[in-house]
């Protein structure tokens, strides 16, 4: 199950992180692409049943969908890519490439601060 594996390299990745903080997590903020399979449900689910037992138990995650990218082909603009208005925000072109979807990434946790 794709959840679990990027559940456990989460888990390592926040434990390394608090073991040289020094600190408990409370709360991380992931993001990924939209097109990425991660359901967030599972996700959590998966994140809190292997994190009991160690010093990531009990804290929150918090996951955030990216838009798709897109670059205009006209003027180079990079914008999201919204299905309502699939078109250059700059110049108005409706040539344009999509972007690689965003990959998986941990942005940011926070500690607890005593
Ligand atoms: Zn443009």
């Amino acid at each position: 199950m794709h959840e679990t594996m990027v559940a456990e390299s989460l888990l390592a990745t926040i434990s390394a992180e608090s073991t040289k903080q020094n600190a408990k997590p409370v709360w991380a903020k992931i993001s990924c692409g939209t097109l990425n399979t991660i359901n967030d449900e599972i996700l959590r689910f998966a994140f809190e049943t292997i994190a009991k037992g160690t010093l990531c138990e009990g804290m929150r995650l918090e996951i955030e969908h990216k838009l798709i990218q897109c670059k205009c082909r006209n003027c180079g603009e990079t914008f999201d890519f919204e299905l309502c208005r699939p078109k250059c925000p700059k110049c108005e072109s409706e040539e344009f490439d999509l972007l690689p979807d965003a990959p998986l990434m941990l942005e940011e946790i926070e500690f607890e601060t005593e």
